[in-house]
């Protein structure tokens, strides 16, 4: 941080505090654009599950560290959640089923369907990931190699979608968009979010690695990160989950290496990985919102399809192109979830505030020097030969994996519940 960012800095917090603002009162937010947690949405889960069920969940998906037990104290028929480690402060408490009853543990799995026409009446909502377009730049999910066609993340996402969703809607599904074109959902532009920057800055940006630029460009690459990271995944938050209810939500992204040196060339990253959601981390734990989106999460129980989802698309993953699975074992912010190589546990905006389950993917990456040229060759018919194998266009192939996947695994549903129409425990 310079002289003068600080300088900037020490000013706004004066600013706060002769304005009154008390940071004590206010709920502590992971991020300034966050919405406050509705604790009362909770309440559902009331009285439903057994405690070992509840630990079970906890342990095995969504804090694998034991980060949050220091917020949770366990008594004769509940928990109680605190914001603090000192557990003086307190801001939930969930009752659980009594010693010896039972609580609910199957898990709610999407399927009962025909096996002929595994997706009829299910709603899957796409979200191409990022915007693109005009805010490209300022996402910082483009780059340009010599006189080539610019790579811009955006779109190579929207167009993936646009292919998955004619193969998901031919077999049934009604398909819904988080977004379908190169305008943001959110109503807020980044001149909207200068104060939440400047506070942001004052968390000490979470610990975040800042760039070293100038007080008011870093004041404003902040409010540009918080523009299309926090504000604009809200707002399509709010359009799943208020409007669209879907069955299923599949985030659809392709993947970038850190540039060799930090020079823009290219580079041999190339590897697949599918998300659920869960491996909360204790940096993310500290704050209200984090921890009511965990219970909220668990409560919810969407990872049963998450993972069975996010498995199907990995084994054709495997089968089609046979890319490496990522592997994030000791990155302390994501764990291996047991559903298949291809399929981890991380905690990102969008599957932490959407509603339901959502599978998230992470397709090819952009500056592999064996997948760029594949990009660059755009949507062909027929096939072409790549790195020695051919191959149909990139977008068609990454979209049928992924309508496979889905397909597959509504269809494996819908045939064992066919099979087992009488369940017993
Ligand atoms: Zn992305």
């Amino acid at each position: 941080m310079d002289v003068s960012m600080a300088r900037i800095l020490v000013l706004t917090a004066l600013a706060f505090a002769i304005s009154g603002w008390a940071a004590e009162e206010k709920p502590m937010l992971f991020s300034p654009v966050s919405e406050e947690p509705e604790w009362r949405l909770l309440d559902s889960g009331q009285g439903r599950f057994t405690r070992q069920e509840f630990e079970n969940r906890l342990g095995k998906i969504f804090d694998p560290t034991g980060a949050m037990q220091p917020y949770l104290l366990f008594d004769d028929g509940g928990v109680t959640l605190f914001r603090d480690k000192a557990r003086t402060r307190p801001l939930y408490r969930l009752t659980f089923v009594p010693e010896g009853g039972a609580g609910e543990v199957n898990p709610p799995l999407l399927g009962g369907g025909d096996p002929a026409r595994p997706l009829a009446g299910k709603v899957i909502c796409l979200d191409p990931g990022h915007i693109g377009g005009d805010w490209a730049d300022i996402e910082e999910r483009t780059f340009r190699i010599g006189n080539d066609a610019p790579v811009v993340e955006g779109e190579l996402n929207l167009r993936t979608s646009r292919r998955l969703a004619q193969t998901l809607e031919a077999s049934g599904a009604k398909v819904v968009w988080t977004h379908d074109g190169f305008e943001p959902t959110t109503t807020l532009r980044p001149a909207d979010l200068y104060p939440e920057a400047i506070s942001y800055l004052l968390q000490g940006s979470l610990g975040a690695r800042l760039p070293k630029y100038s007080a008011n460009r870093l004041i404003r690459w902040n409010a540009e990160l918080l523009f299309y990271r926090s504000a604009e995944i809200q707002a399509r938050a709010r359009r799943v989950n208020e409007e669209l209810r879907p069955d299923l939500t599949l985030c659809i992204h392709y993947n970038a290496a850190p540039w060799p040196g930090g020079r823009v060339r290219l580079t041999s990253a190339n590897g697949l990985v599918v998300f659920a959601h869960g491996s909360y981390t204790a940096e993310e734990l500290a704050f209200d919102d984090q921890k009511f989106h965990l219970l909220r999460k668990l409560l919810e129980n969407s990872t049963p399809v998450e993972l069975g989802v996010g498995q199907a698309i990995g084994e054709q993953f495997q089968k089609q192109w046979g890319f490496r699975p990522e592997n994030y074992e000791g990155s302390g912010y994501s764990h291996a979830s047991g559903a298949g190589p291809y399929v981890w546990y991380r905690n990102l905006i969008a599957n932490r505030m959407f509603d339901g389950p959502v599978v998230f993917v992470e397709g090819p990456y952009m500056n592999d020097r064996n997948i760029y040229p594949w990009i660059q060759a755009g949507e062909y018919e027929g096939v072409r030969v790549f790195a020695g194998k051919s191959r149909g266009n990139l977008f068609r192939e990454y979209a049928n994996q992924v309508a496979a996947g889905v397909i597959d695994y509504f269809r494996r549903q819908a045939e064992s519940s066919a099979t087992f129409t009488n369940y017993s425990p």
